[in-house]
Parts: structure tokens; C-alpha cells; sequence
């Protein structure tokens, strides 16, 4: 009598961000069967994004085909899909077009997108940063400006155009003021005619009383300071209560601006939704200790998805490498559970913020260590080629930013998606 062998154990992985893509890595080797699901064809560092939106790399240097990273893993499929829901009772994942995957896990790692708080129709006018389109659209905001200006007569129009406004001072925001003003200030001035690019303003509006509030208050108060050694003009305590396309409105004044960039807040993915599952104010999925979604403990959840309390009791930060802790503590758990084994509940280690503040200065906080200006800047440039993934990669970005250093030359200056006659 011959007995057929036992069916791997299905895993489908939704999400090929950090969290997803660690939870693929660390489950080499495992008995499994993976599915890999996207709706993008590429991973991308979104750390970096802001820096592909401000002209100084180039799409390709931050993102990756997921293929192309799990070609050598047989057991892994990816699949180009956008997922819809989950029929958690037939244990099946619902993707667009009307297809379902099966699976015996599931990981959602479907991370976050931007919020407007209760003000969607102010995206068209202030687009966030997320996405490699979401970049490019800024990148090109930016420069449409700046030849629009160039040509502009009326003293009025040409300094709306050169008004740039950044709501939000987070790490985000802090970065694209100071690498704007950069920009208008370092690289661009030669290559104009009729306008001075150094007069640009740079205008970084923030809600709260401080920039970067995560950071201790004297990292804080150095950014605030280095970014106005820079020129960026920042408000504080000021939300903004409107945005249109001639500009915006703070504290009842209107302030006149081409450019507007959105770095104020993020909700997270539907898959709480998906699920019928508890979520916070954030619309992130609250999950069990070992990052099971209640009620379904063959359903994980990782990443800027999900909200979990650090040691600290504080949420765990939706950051780049809690999302990968997460994933690494899925992929464990599973094979743990595959073994018969138990894990003990997920724990956060918290490794440091970082923030970079133009080209130059940067601030970073590793609990007992705080370090600052240049020295902070080369750790901040090191930590992230290390993060970066492949050789070619790593090179390329050193090379951009020690000519960026060396000469301030952005050499990813391009005007894409649209001509003169449709830019905008
Ligand atoms: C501009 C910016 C700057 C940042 N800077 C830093 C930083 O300096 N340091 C740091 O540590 N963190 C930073 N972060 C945060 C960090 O990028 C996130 O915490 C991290 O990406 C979270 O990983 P994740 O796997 O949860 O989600 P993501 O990396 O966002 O991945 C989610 C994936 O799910 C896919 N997906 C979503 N919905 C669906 C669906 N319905 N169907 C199929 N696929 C879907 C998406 O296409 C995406 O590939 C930054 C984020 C942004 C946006």
C-alpha cells in the first residue's frame, strides 16, 4: 500500500513590504508552501522615498521586482494581485477579478497609507508620500514649479510658485523642508535665468508644539534649529484648516503656495475590515500578544497594520524594523507550531530613530546615545545603504550622495509623466 505524501502547509503572505517580505525570508527552509501576494511588482524602501520626491535618487535605487528577490525560493509564488477581503470561514484570501487563494496561515503585512483626517479632498492639491508614484508625482511638482517660475512675470504668481509648504514635521516632513531647501538653495541656483532659486520659500507647518516629537526635546530643538539655519521657515502649533490648489490656511491666514506636500498622518491598511477585527482610532488591527488577529489564530498581523504595546507600554512605532521584528516573530511562530512548539508572547526592541536634516545634519537617538550634526549624518547614511538591498544598490546610493555632498548635484532632476504643456 503506498501512502502519498503530506500536503506542505500553506502560507499566504499578503504584503511584500518590510513585514511581509522578512516574515518570506525567515521561513526558508520550513516545511511550508508560500504564496506571496502584492499589488505592486517591487518592494521599496520607503525611508528613502522622500529623497526620490526631492530629485536626489532615482526610483530604481530604492525598489526592487519581488520576483526578481524570491526567484531562488521554489517554494515561494508570488502573485501581482490586489487583495479584496478574506473569507475567514473557507480559509481563502479574496483577490480582485473574483479569484481566491487558499491558505492554512495567513500573515496580512498590508501596512498604511496616508489620512487626511476627515479631509480626503484635500489629497489631489497635497499629495503624501508612499508610493514610487506618490514620489515621482511630487519630483515633478517640485521642478514644474520652478520652470513655471522661470517664466512667470507677475511678482505674485512667481513667488507662489516658489513657496513650497510641507505639512507635518515628522521625520518625513523634516526631511523633504530641509532637502528642498537644499535644492533651491545649493543645486538648482545655476541653472536659472530670470529667477533667483535661493529665494524660494520653504515652509514646514506643523499642528504640535514641536518638530520630530518623537525625539527627546533637545534632538527636537536642534532640528528645528539646523532647519532654519537652512532657511525653512517653520510654524508650529498652527493646524492647517484648509488646502486648495492656490494654497493654504493656518491660523485663520492664507498663505500662498503652488507646491503643497502632505506628511501628517498615516491610517493604516482595511485589513481590520477585512476581518470584522477590533482596530484603534488608526484603523490598525489590534492583535493578540503573538500577533494573532482574535478570534483567528491562523491569522497573523505585522507591520504599520497592526497595534500591539511595546514594553514600554507605549504602541510599538510603525517603523521599518518593527515591521521586520514582527515578521521575523511570525515566521518563528509558525515553524514553532509546525513542531508542536509554543513561543512566548512577541516582544518590541526598540534599536533607534533617525532623521536627516538636508544633506549634512542629522539627529539620532539610540536611547542613552543621542548624537547630532555631521557625525549623525554619516551614521544616519550608513544605516541606510546597509539597509538597502544588493550590491549595485548600496554603490549606486553612496555614489549619489557623495556627489550630491562633493558637487550638489541632483542628477534625478527629470520631468516625467507629462510634457510642458501638461505639467502641473
Ligand atoms: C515617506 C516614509 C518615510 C519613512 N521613513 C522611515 C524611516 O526613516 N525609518 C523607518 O524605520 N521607517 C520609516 N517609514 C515607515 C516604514 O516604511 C514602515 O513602517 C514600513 O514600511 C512598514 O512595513 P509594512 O510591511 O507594515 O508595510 P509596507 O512596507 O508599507 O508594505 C505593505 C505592502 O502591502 C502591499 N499591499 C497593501 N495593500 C494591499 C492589498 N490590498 N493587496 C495586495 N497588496 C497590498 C503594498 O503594496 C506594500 O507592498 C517611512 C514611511 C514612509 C511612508
Amino acid at each position: 500500500m503506498s501512502t502519498s505524501p503530506a500536503k506542505p502547509h500553506r502560507v499566504v503572505i499578503v504584503g511584500a513590504g518590510f513585514g511581509g517580505l522578512e516574515t518570506t525570508y525567515r521561513l526558508a527552509g520550513a516545511p511550508v508552501e508560500i504564496t506571496l501576494i502584492d499589488r505592486r511588482n517591487h518592494h521599496l524602501f520607503q525611508p528613502l522615498l522622500y529623497q526620490v520626491a526631492t530629485a536626489s535618487l532615482a526610483t530604481s535605487e530604492i525598489a526592487w521586482p519581488i520576483r526578481y528577490l524570491l526567484r531562488d525560493r521554489k517554494e515561494v509564488t508570488t502573485l501581482f494581485a490586489n487583495v479584496n477581503g478574506v473569507d475567514a470561514a473557507g480559509k481563502r484570501v479574496l483577490l480582485d477579478g473574483g479569484d481566491s487563494i487558499p491558505y492554512d496561515t495567513l500573515v496580512l503585512a498590508t501596512g498604511a497609507r496616508h489620512a487626511y483626517f476627515g479631509h480626503d479632498e484635500w489629497e489631489p492639491f497635497a499629495p503624501g508620500l508612499k508610493t514610487l508614484e506618490d514620489a515621482t508625482t511630487v519630483r515633478r511638482r517640485i521642478l514644474v514649479a520652478f520652470e513655471r517660475a522661470e517664466r512667470e512675470t507677475d511678482p505674485e504668481s512667481r513667488a507662489a510658485l516658489l513657496t513650497f509648504v510641507i505639512i507635518g514635521a515628522g521625520p518625513t516632513g523634516v526631511e523633504l523642508a530641509g532637502t528642498i531647501a537644499d535644492l533651491a538653495n545649493d543645486t538648482l541656483p545655476r541653472d536659472f535665468r530670470h529667477i533667483d532659486t535661493r529665494k524660494a520659500r520653504v515652509v514646514l507647518i506643523e499642528a504640535g508644539s514641536r518638530v520630530l516629537a518623537g525625539f527627546p526635546d533637545d534632538l527636537s530643538a536642534y532640528a528645528l534649529a539646523s532647519l532654519q539655519s537652512l532657511g525653512v521657515e517653520v510654524v508650529l502649533g498652527e493646524p492647517v484648516t484648509e488646502c486648495t490648489a492656490d494654497g493654504v490656511v493656518y491660523g485663520g491666514k492664507k498663505l500662498e503656495a503652488r507646491t503643497i506636500i502632505w506628511a501628517a498622518g498615516v491610517r493604516a491598511s482595511r485589513a481590520a475590515e477585512w476581518l470584522n477585527a477590533p482596530a484603534d482610532r488608526a484603523s490598525r488591527l489590534m492583535v493578540e500578544p503573538d500577533l494573532t488577529v482574535p478570534g483567528h489564530p491562523d491569522i497573523f498581523a505585522v507591520g504599520d497594520t497592526v497595534s500591539i504595546a511595546g514594553p514600554d507600554g507605549n504602541p510599538v512605532p510603525g517603523i521599518a524594523p518593527a515591521a521586520k521584528q514582527e515578521g521575523r516573530y511570525v515566521a518563528e511562530t509558525i515553524r514553532a507550531r509546525l513542531d508542536g512548539r509554543k513561543l512566548p508572547p512577541f516582544r518590541y526592541k526598540h534599536s533607534g530613530s533617525l532623521a536627516q536634516i538636508g544633506k549634512r545634519l542629522a539627529v539620532i537617538d539610540f536611547g542613552r546615545i543621542k548624537l547630532r550634526g555631521a557625525i549623525a549624518w554619516w551614521i544616519w547614511g550608513i544605516a541606510h545603504i546597509y539597509f538597502l538591498i544588493g550590491l549595485r544598490n548600496r554603490l549606486s546610493v553612496a555614489l549619489s550622495w557623495l556627489w550630491i555632498h562633493a558637487r550638489d548635484q541632483r542628477t534625478s532632476r527629470l520631468i516625467t509623466q507629462g510634457s510642458s504643456k501638461v505639467a502641473s
